[in-house]
């Protein structure tokens, strides 16, 4: 009796469904299949399905969500995020065969930069320029996430990210939103496959929307405020892109936009995404965003919660707002039966596109939930992400590539941490199974090389800081800075440096020193290691500064005085393995910045794409645009990265000077590997609109392709321009291209570039 009874839900749900499974997402029977089931559904179930809820695995607010099995029995959860294999078989079960209608459960995650295998984080990976790269590892991730039971990743973060201090842009792809939108669907892409049905796809939800990277000041959840204009040219088309590739999902971000919190922003959910943009899928607040537009100034809950639902927001994460609030508004007439049935379906039509009214427990088979995790193809993977978003900023004196011979010093607080090298966000990793920088030396150095190690320095001395940075989404506390005795760690180091050849110094930030809630005033190395550094170098040996962090960092000292430098960022599970293997020269380190590095922390924000002033820089006339202490420019410009071998660039040849309405132009270079090694080099194109009826920005990319080229080979490299790429948004909005003259760059980095100008007559 017990058994017939667990299993008339799924009975029921099954006879709905009716032989559905073959249909397209959006067809008549999914339409017909979802009204059925909700013509069932009472008030509260429907509003349950608007519902996301967490427990105590992780959480990134101070709210968790209480009487979570209670509610799934009610049937009054729609869907629930981080939690791990085990309680997702539970709650699932627990839903499908206990709750009257026997609604499964979409578990989502933040998976970010891979599930159990870790890839780069994704400021790396969009140094790669390689959107075939983010691809494949994205579907991995979702391949390993979806064994797990997870059908909903809570990225790509596809925010445009101007300022360093912010700590969330290690999280997204940079500064430009031509790179950021190419990434976008590529990551989309990954995780969605061909068919949300299929076992091993998830759906994508791309945040936050919209213009979160634009926080005042760099600080996390501060104001943002720019010019409609601004916002369709800079901000939005990453999030465009993603929409266009399909995403299945979009979050809110907790900012306002045009003073009004984007949760509760009906120009931003429906008239932008929904109307002007055709978004069909559903869309889920950030944590607690509803709640939070309490204190945003905007009203008690039962308005934000009627506000969030009437501007087109489908979902509610963790504030259960909706469901202590939806139904007295309704009662009041407040907002409508149609406008929660609205949502609802939306949440339920996400259900039955992942195919979870198919089979709610496909995705929870143990065995395989074990067998697809990092496994040996997967890590391979890994490796290969990691060493491919590694940025040379400088190689003097060929300090690198290392010789396989002699004695290494490997120093630094991050050259042994398992848990840094992972980065931010990572939910379900095996920190046990992550290569470090020191391992990494070991294994691929061979049986040539004497490896040292010594610690050095704590991440930081700086009491407030030690406060500041907390541990994660609960990891244990060992994620926290751990101080040792800065002065006995300092002559350590010193005399393990004094016995190599060479010291490799691997130093930076935690991963807790970016991500969330991680905004820094200051972009120095903390002082405790920079001090390691100023006596690594004093012993005069040569130094190579591996650099783990989430951020641009202001490096000149370090520029100045270190031998090589190699930004790695945080490089994930087979991490040490991946910069070993470029220290070693096994591979040729390619990747370029995809955000600007500024001298000092007063430039920001800092980008290459700006507006020309009437005044550009000049040091040597009093009234022009600049400081009186440094240069504008950057200290590593966008596009940025060197290679052990060197590449020369011919003159730009266009396949024409002057050019006609539509058609295309083609601007070939050729490009010849000069030095001793085979190397891969990204040929970037960028375009400047010289005269136009608004300012234009003084250069633009728009094209680029990565090459390899064997020592003294040579290619041609044709790089295509159309009239799309001409186009921009005018004040009132129009989208459109002037016909004028044109400046083509193309070279190695936004600053060091060839020029050829064409005529373009419409
Ligand atoms: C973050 C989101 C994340 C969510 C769920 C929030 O604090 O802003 O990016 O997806 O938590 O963990």
């Amino acid at each position: 009796m017990e058994f017939i009874r667990s299993v008339i839900p799924v009975l029921s749900l099954l006879i709905l469904l009716n032989g559905c499974t073959k249909q397209p997402a959006g067809d008549k029977k999914m339409d017909s299949f979802i009204s059925g089931l909700m013509a069932r559904m009472t008030l509260e179930e429907k509003i349950g399905q608007m519902t996301l809820v967490t427990r105590r695995f992780s959480t990134t607010g101070a709210v968790v969500s209480e009487n979570v099995e209670q509610n799934i029995k009610a049937g009054e959860i729609g869907s629930i995020l981080n939690v791990p294999f085990d309680y997702i078989k539970m709650a699932q079960e627990m839903a499908v065969k206990e709750s009257r209608l026997g609604i499964p459960i979409l578990f989502a995650e933040d998976v970010i930069h891979g599930f159990t295998t870790i890839f780069p984080v994704p400021l790396g990976m969009s140094c790669t320029w390689d959107p075939e790269l983010i691809e494949r590892c994205a579907r991995i991730a979702a391949t390993e996430a979806s064994a797990n039971g997870i059908k909903m990743a809570y990225s790509p973060m596809v925010d445009i990210a101007r300022d360093p201090r912010w700590g969330r842009i290690v999280e997204g792809s940079g500064e430009d939103p031509w790179l950021g939108s190419q990434i976008a669907r590529a990551v989309v892409k990954g995780y969605q496959g061909e068919d949300l049905k299929l076992e091993n796809t998830l759906m994508a939800c791309v945040k936050h929307f919209g213009l979160y990277g634009a926080a005042e000041g760099g600080r996390d959840y501060n104001t943002v405020d720019m010019s409609r204009r601004r916002m369709y040219q800079e901000y939005l088309p990453p999030y465009k892109a993603a929409v266009d590739a399909g995403v299945g999902c979009i979050m809110t971000s907790f900012n306002v936009v045009d003073a009004i919190p984007a949760t509760g922003n009906k120009w931003l959910l429906t008239d932008l995404l929904r109307k002007e943009w055709g978004f069909n899928g559903f869309v889920v607040t950030d944590y607690t965003a509803i709640n939070e537009m309490i204190q945003h100034g905007i009203g008690d809950q039962q308005t934000v919660a009627a506000l969030a639902l009437k501007a087109g927001v489908d979902m509610d994460m963790i504030s259960d707002a909706f469901k202590l609030t939806l139904k007295k508004s309704l009662e009041e007439g407040k907002v409508t039966q149609a406008e929660i049935d609205q949502a609802c379906r939306r949440v339920l039509e996400a259900k039955y596109k992942l195919g979870l009214f198919d089979d709610p427990f496909r995705y929870l088979d143990k065995e395989r939930s074990l067998r697809e995790v990092l496994t040996p193809d997967n890590l391979k993977a890994t490796r290969e992400a990691g060493s491919r978003v590694i940025v040379l900023l400088k190689n003097a004196k060929q300090a690198l590539p290392l010789k396989r011979t002699g004695t290494i010093a490997v120093i630094g607080p991050l050259a042994d941490s398992k848990r840094d090298i992972l980065g931010a966000w990572t939910l379900t990793n095996k920190v046990e199974n992550t290569v470090t920088v020191l391992e990494g030396i070991k294994n691929v150095s061979g049986n040539g090389v004497k490896v040292l190690y010594s610690k050095g320095a704590n991440i930081t001395d700086d009491p407030y800081l030690i406060k500041t940075i907390r541990p994660f989404l609960g990891q244990p506390p060992e994620a926290q800075v751990k101080v040792d005795s800065p002065a006995e760690l300092l002559q350590q180091a010193i005399s393990t440096a004094r016995k190599a050849d060479v010291v490799i110094a691997v130093l930076g930030e935690s991963e807790n020193m970016s991500g969330e809630a991680a905004s820094r005033s200051d972009l120095n190395i903390p002082e405790s290691q920079k001090n390691l550094l100023k006596e690594l170098v004093k012993t005069g040996k040569p130094v190579v500064l591996v650099l783990i962090n989430g951020r641009p960092l202001t490096l000149t000292w370090e520029n100045e005085n270190v031998d090589a430098i190699l930004e790695t960022w945080a490089t994930g599970t087979q991490g040490g393995n991946a910069i070993a293997d470029v220290l070693f020269g096994d591979y040729n380190p390619a990747g370029k910045l995809t955000t600007s590095f500024p001298i000092s922390v007063g430039q920001i924000p800092l980008y290459y794409n700006h507006l020309n002033t009437g005044r550009p820089m000049n040091p040597n006339q009093k009234f022009t645009s600049k400081y009186l202490d440094i240069p504008n420019d950057p200290l590593y410009p966008f596009g940025y990265g060197l290679s052990y071998t060197t590449f020369n660039y011919s003159d730009i040849k266009l396949s024409s000077n002057e050019l006609q309405g539509e058609e295309s132009l083609t601007a070939t270079v050729t490009v010849t590997n000069t030095g001793k090694y085979a190397g891969e080099e990204v040929v970037q194109l960028y375009l400047k609109d010289s005269v136009a009826t608004i300012s234009r920005p003084v250069k633009e990319l728009k094209n680029f392709q990565k090459i390899m080229l064997q020592p003294g080979e040579k290619k041609d490299v044709q790089l295509t321009v159309t009239t799309e790429d001409l186009k921009f948004y005018t004040n009132d909005l129009q989208y459109i291209w002037e016909p004028g003259y044109f400046i083509v760059y193309i070279g190695t980095n936004s600053r060091d570039v060839k020029r050829a100008v064409v005529t373009w007559k419409k």
